[in-house]
């Protein structure tokens, strides 16, 4: 079952400090076919429907380039998802795992990642496939996949470092 915002057996829950959202700024808006969180995808799938990625002003002119990319990571702020559990039990069946030990929505700062397929870019809007969140979730960044990125700055001693 999808977690709306109940504990279940054996989760244990803390007393978070007060969340400052480490002064993030949301740089767009995501829009999904999925309304509920009990239609949601678990993960996004690369043949699943196309979204819309709308990027806020001033940040449109921070698109420049991205078309040069197939795959991007797409990373977003779970805004429904409580924040409290440590150990959680996504079975909902007594067992639990602690939460980085998880995927979940459920964590101390609610990020969620996604490598996406780009399918173009029209404009101030990224249309994409692979993404699992809520239509309307907050956007807090976009990165091109690191496997098709290459550093463009010059190289530094660390990337010449090995071993321990
Ligand atoms: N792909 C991301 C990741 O691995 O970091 C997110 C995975 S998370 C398991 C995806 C689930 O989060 C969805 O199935 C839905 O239940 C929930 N979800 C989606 N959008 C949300 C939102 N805006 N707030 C809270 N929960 C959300």
């Amino acid at each position: 079952m999808v977690r709306l915002q109940e504990i279940r057996a054996n989760e244990v829950a803390v007393e978070p400090p007060p969340p400052t959202d480490a002064g993030l700024v949301f740089i767009g808006r995501i829009r999904t076919p999925w309304t509920s969180r009990l239609d949601c995808p678990r993960q996004g799938r690369r043949d699943g429907p196309t979204c819309r990625i709308e990027i806020f002003e001033p940040w449109v002119a921070a698109l420049a380039g991205i078309e040069a990319f197939g795959q991007i990571e797409v990373i977003y702020w779970l805004d429904q998802s409580r924040r409290d559990l440590v150990l959680q039990s996504p079975r909902n069946d007594g067992t639990t795992r602690g939460t980085f030990a998880l995927r979940s929505p459920v964590r101390p700062n609610p990020i969620g990642t996604s490598l996406v397929t780009l399918v173009a870019v029209e404009g101030s809007t990224l249309l994409v496939r692979g993404l699992d969140c809520l239509d309307g979730t907050p956007l807090i960044d976009l990165k091109p996949d690191r496997c098709q990125f290459s550093p463009l700055a010059a190289p530094q001693p660390g990337d010449f470092q090995t071993g321990d």
